[in-house]
């Protein structure tokens, strides 16, 4: 059966024409799971799959650029047609369905006859068809989880936002595909609110874990992707390869 990952968007802060926000599609077996929701990847899961038939909705953090399509998905589903049958479950950072569902959001359908909401926390694991998930906790500016996928032995990881940290390489360790974030042309570039990681930073994550292949994701436009693979590919030394939007692998 299939384990696939497709790259609906890995720009930040914004996203740009062809070049959406952070989001992914998760396929394993009959189960697809929309991993964090990005400025424009509500439009991208559509080239994939109808959004009303979603198994489970997955964000890392609540910045706009991994959270925001929780409300355009919401219209969609609430108001266009798409033909949802049932509440999705939704699986976010403490705080989003007030963020973007609470009393001043101006919404005239309830949020629960779309979203079945779940609150996540660093103990936190769960289960949608076959496919089993667990996190982490990561270092940024605020809760941010680590994913972990797992499907009849093959794992995926997803760093969501983060600078280097253990918890992460703990998480990430053995896994066939890990996509790490690398958004830092240099290290100095963090302060107390903003933190991710250079492409060496993931690179080196990636080889503290013993995973099998580095996808390069969420960089930043001065930096650029291809510059940023390359760095991390030479630093990782093991098959390294860039995010790109709408593309799929098998994991
Ligand atoms: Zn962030």
């Amino acid at each position: 059966m299939t384990f696939s990952l497709t790259v609906l968007g890995a720009a930040t802060p914004y996203p740009a024409p062809d070049a959406a926000c952070s989001g992914y599609l998760l396929r394993a077996g009959a189960a697809r799971v929309w991993v964090d929701a990005g400025f424009g990847t509500f439009a991208n899961l559509q080239r994939h799959m109808n959004p009303a038939e979603l198994d489970a909705i997955w964000i890392s953090h609540l910045h706009l650029d991994h959270s925001h399509d929780l409300q355009t998905a919401f219209y969609g589903l609430a108001y266009g047609g798409l033909g949802l049958e049932a509440p999705i479950p939704v699986y976010g950072p403490p705080g989003w369905v007030a963020k973007y569902f609470g009393e001043h959001a101006g919404h005239f359908t309830d949020v629960t006859e779309v979203f079945e909401m779940h609150e996540i926390a660093e103990d936190w694991s769960g289960r949608v068809g076959d496919l089993r998930l667990s996190v982490c906790r990561v270092e940024h500016s605020q809760p941010a989880y680590g994913l972990r996928a797992e499907y009849e032995g093959r794992v995926l990881v997803y760093s969501g936002d983060t600078a280097p940290c253990e918890s992460l390489v703990e998480l990430a360790a053995g896994a066939d595909l890990f996509v790490c974030e690398a958004d830092f042309d240099t290290p100095e570039q963090r302060t107390e609110y903003i933190l991710h990681s250079t492409p060496e930073e993931a690179a080196q994550m990636a080889s503290d874990a013993g995973v099998k292949k580095l996808m390069v994701t969420h960089v930043a436009y001065s930096l650029g992707i291809e510059a940023a693979t390359a760095r991390a590919a030479a630093a990782f030394g093991g098959p390294t390869i860039s995010a790109r939007d709408n593309e799929t692998h098998e994991i």
